[in-house]
């Protein structure tokens, strides 16, 4: 088999599609699944859809318009305000948009009229995490506006948190934004279809049991692949956290002195946290053919007895408790910002695969899947390395 490779385990996705599916409806929420990560794999959003999710969120139309080539007719929600000079392609391909521009809006309506189309319009509001949104005290006349299009669709409003700032979801700005809704349908007199109160942050929030009020759809990503929470890793209980692994081969590997020598410089790439000084002893250590360009060596989780200590473009190093052949293979794990590189990479193939035993294959046993028939817990041990930031 070729190297590296991305394994994806399609039937523990479907897994975590299906459980997350259930426990929202069971709460009044719907879920439009977030594929960026996956860089919009059409074998991803198919298993979702068996899974039952209804609908697919993308910020880029190039990977709408992949998915739609693909003959992937489920509703699409663009999730980043369109470009200007995308519109016309956005209003062809995407069922909706989430937007917070007035000029956009007007641009999007231009073009759905044009195209003899209806756009719908997801109206994001800014809560505090700073990225995308209309002020609150801005929302009413940019809905207005929205009104006065009939080529678009006010469909509801939504809000980003966690992304930016790591701002999480709470009652306040949840609350906030139910309010807003109610405000609208009042001053308006319709009744919103979406109030989309978040991402994969929004989880936590859930999971305490607050009252979710006029919350009915979330956008999630990190939870569906990664069956992870964001703000603190946390892996979500019931969930698989391993869909995907990244398999790299060795390409070296020899027992070399524990420290470099000669006069020292700056190195290709910020440098990554080296072994204490105290451990300076020969070491066992290889080289697989992976590098910067291919993954962010920071969201990489190695296997026991097996340690990352260094990356540069187009070598992964690494120390091991035992001796490493030439031509084996290493596996990993990833993080959203892993994974999320390690997609985008030419270099990495992708290899989909379908477990044969569905039902045996699911985390934690028996008692754990009885109790994730009932809660949207947090299971906060196995805590993943945190990288960069992301969103
Ligand atoms: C990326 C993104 C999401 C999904 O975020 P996750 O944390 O992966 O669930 C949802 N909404 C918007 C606007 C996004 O950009």
């Amino acid at each position: 088999m070729s190297a590296p490779r991305l394994e994806i385990r399609l039937d523990r996705l479907h897994h975590n599609a299906r459980s997350l599916r259930r426990q929202l409806s069971a709460r009044g929420i719907a879920i439009t699944g977030v594929s960026k990560a996956s860089l919009g794999l059409p074998e991803i959003v198919r298993t979702w859809a068996a899974a039952g999710i209804a609908s697919i969120g993308e910020p880029r139309i190039e990977t709408i318009e992949a998915l739609r080539a693909a003959g992937i007719s489920t509703p699409m929600l663009l999730i980043r305000s369109p470009m200007l000079s995308q519109v016309r392609r956005v209003v062809a391909e995407a069922n909706s948009s989430c937007n917070s521009e007035p000029q956009v809006l007007r641009a999007l309506a231009a073009a759905a009229l044009d195209q003899n189309r209806r756009h719908g319009v997801l109206l994001m509001v800014e809560l505090g995490d700073l990225r995308e949104g209309i002020l609150p005290a801005d929302l009413e006349a940019v809905a207005q506006l929205t009104l006065e299009h009939p080529a678009l669709k006010l469909l509801g409003i939504g809000t980003n948190l966690g992304c930016q700032h790591g701002i999480a979801a709470d009652q306040r700005n949840m609350a906030e934004l139910s309010e807003l809704a109610n405000a609208l349908e009042r001053r308006f007199d319709l009744r919103l279809e979406l109030v989309s109160g978040g991402n994969s942050s929004n989880l936590p929030w859930l999971a305490a049991g607050h009252p979710s009020g006029r919350i009915n759809h979330l956008r999630l990503g990190e939870a569906l692949l990664l069956g992870r929470e964001p703000l603190s890793r946390s892996a979500l209980s019931g969930l698989h956290t391993d869909a995907f692994a990244l398999v790299a081969e060795v390409i070296e590997a020899k027992v070399k002195p524990g420290q470099p020598w000669g006069q020292r410089g700056l190195t290709s790439f910020a440098a990554l946290p080296q072994a204490p000084c105290e451990l300076r002893h020969p070491r066992q250590r290889a080289l697989l053919a992976l590098g910067i360009q291919d993954v962010d060596p920071a969201g990489l989780q190695p296997q026991a007895g097996v340690r990352i200590v260094g990356a540069s473009s187009d070598h992964l190093v690494v120390e091991a408790d035992h001796p490493l052949a030439v031509g084996a293979e290493l596996r990993f794990g990833l993080d959203y910002s892993a994974l999320l590189r390690a997609m985008t990479s030419p270099f990495i193939e992708r290899l989909c695969l379908q477990g044969d035993n569905l039902e045996g294959d699911r985390p934690g046993g028996e008692a754990r899947r009885r109790a994730s028939a009932q809660t949207l817990g947090l299971r906060v041990a196995d805590r993943f390395s945190p990288s960069g930031s992301r969103g």
